[in-house]
Formats: structure tokens, C-alpha cells, sequence
């Protein structure tokens, strides 16, 4: 039951009315929860999993992406689920971004657990998100990264799937990306599509079930 131009008509109007409405506080609050179709999920923000500070200043594009970028960050499959794990996780990649890397903080913007925790990468991502009007450059695909928002999800996924609690945080996650900065659900990829990579294994071929579960979460 796909109605494509109505619905990304209905999404386009809702985000029109959110910015609008998100400008100047108090009154709008009202009208920008009305506008919302799809409930923020629960993302840790940095100083909440206590990562470092970033060693240079992160760049801020004045304008919204167009695109979701899929990642598995290629670490051990963890069998800790909780949000200890998660938190400890964020640090890991950071230190690994920062310190192995090079780079001036974590490279993707959002991390997603295997518990189905989301957390904020780098610097800025979250509160760019909940403004829906600019992004943070990332570090997370060569030739995206002042376009395409990346999501890690922790874990190797090249010969298993992910639990199914971090598909459902996943869903849940690009469908609010999708609202906030008018991203249409067809616009969701991953790693591979655009670099010589593996990543994100399995979770590649599960884009069009993702694309469809994301256009349901917003149409529904
Ligand atoms: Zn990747």
C-alpha cells in the first residue's frame, strides 16, 4: 500500500510546520508536537556516556542532509545488551576515532547498541537533529560526510543478523532522522553503496525492509 507523492507531501508539510513552529519557543512547543508524527527515541547525549572533548572544533554545515548512512562498526558481537555496555562503547569508538585515526572525535553521528541503546557520536550531532536544520561533517564515508547523517550499529553482521532490538531502535531512529530533516525514506543506504567496503554486511541487504518499515513509521 504504497501512496509514495501524498505521503512525502504530508512529511514535507509536517516538517515545514515543525521549523516554524520551533522558532520561537513557548506557543510553538505546542504546535511542533502536534506536527510530530514520529516521537523522539532516547539518544544519550556526549556528556551523558562521558566522552571527550573533541580536539579541534567540529564543523558545523548550514544546511540539512539528504541522505542516512547504515554502518556496523565491525567489532565483536557484544552479548551485553545493557545501557552500561552501550555507554562504554561510544567511548571505545571515540578513543579508537581519536586515537587510532587521528580524527578530532567520533566519526559517525549516531551509535545504536545491540541492545538497541542510542547514543550521540560527535559533537553537536543531537542537538543538529532536534533543530532539523543543520548538521555536524561527520567521518564516516568518504565523499558524504557533509551530506549523509551515519548511524554505527555496534557488531560484525557479515554472517548473522543484528537482535532484533537493534533493528527496532534502527526503525525508530531513521524514522525520526527522516521527520527532522525531510529526508524521504528512499534515501536510506548503506557503507558499500558508496565506499569499498563490506560494511554494513547483512544489514545491506535488509535496507529495502528498512526503507519500507521507515516510510510506514511515517505514513502510518
Ligand atoms: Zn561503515
Amino acid at each position: 500500500m504504497s501512496v509514495p507523492v501524498p505521503r512525502r507531501a504530508v512529511l514535507r508539510g509536517a516538517v515545514l510546520l515543525g521549523a516554524t513552529a520551533l522558532t520561537p519557543f513557548g506557543g510553538g512547543r505546542a504546535a511542533w508536537a502536534a506536527a510530530t508524527r514520529v516521537d523522539q527515541p532516547v539518544i544519550a547525549n556526549c556528556a551523558t556516556w562521558a566522552a571527550r572533548p573533541p580536539s579541534s572544533d567540529v564543523s558545523v554545515v548550514q544546511s540539512r542532509p539528504n541522505k542516512i548512512i547504515v554502518h556496523h562498526t565491525a567489532f565483536p558481537n557484544a552479548t551485553d545488551y545493557s545501557l552500561a555496555h552501550a555507554y562504554q562503547n561510544s567511548r571505545d569508538i571515540q578513543n579508537l576515532h581519536m586515537d587510532t585515526n587521528g580524527w578530532l572525535d567520533s566519526g559517525q553521528h549516531f551509535t545504536n547498541s545491540r541492545g538497541g541503546h542510542l547514543t550521540e557520536g560527535r559533537h553537536g550531532s543531537l542537538h543538529a537533529l532536534l533543530h532539523g536544520q543543520t548538521m555536524v561533517q561527520g567521518a564516516h564515508c568518504v565523499g558524504q560526510n557533509s551530506q549523509a547523517i551515519g548511524i554505527e550499529n555496534d557488531g560484525t553482521y557479515l554472517d548473522g543478523q543484528p537482535p532484533q532490538a537493534l533493528w527496532d531502535s534502527l526503525v525508530w531512529f531513521c524514522a525520526f532522522t527522516c521527520q527532522q530533516y525531510g529526508i524521504p525514506p528512499n534515501e536510506i543506504y548503506g557503507h558499500k553503496d558508496f565506499n569499498n567496503t563490506q560494511c554494513p554486511g547483512l544489514l545491506h541487504d535488509r535496507l529495502p525492509e528498512l526503507r519500507s518499515a521507515v516510510a510506514t513509521r511515517l505514513g502510518g
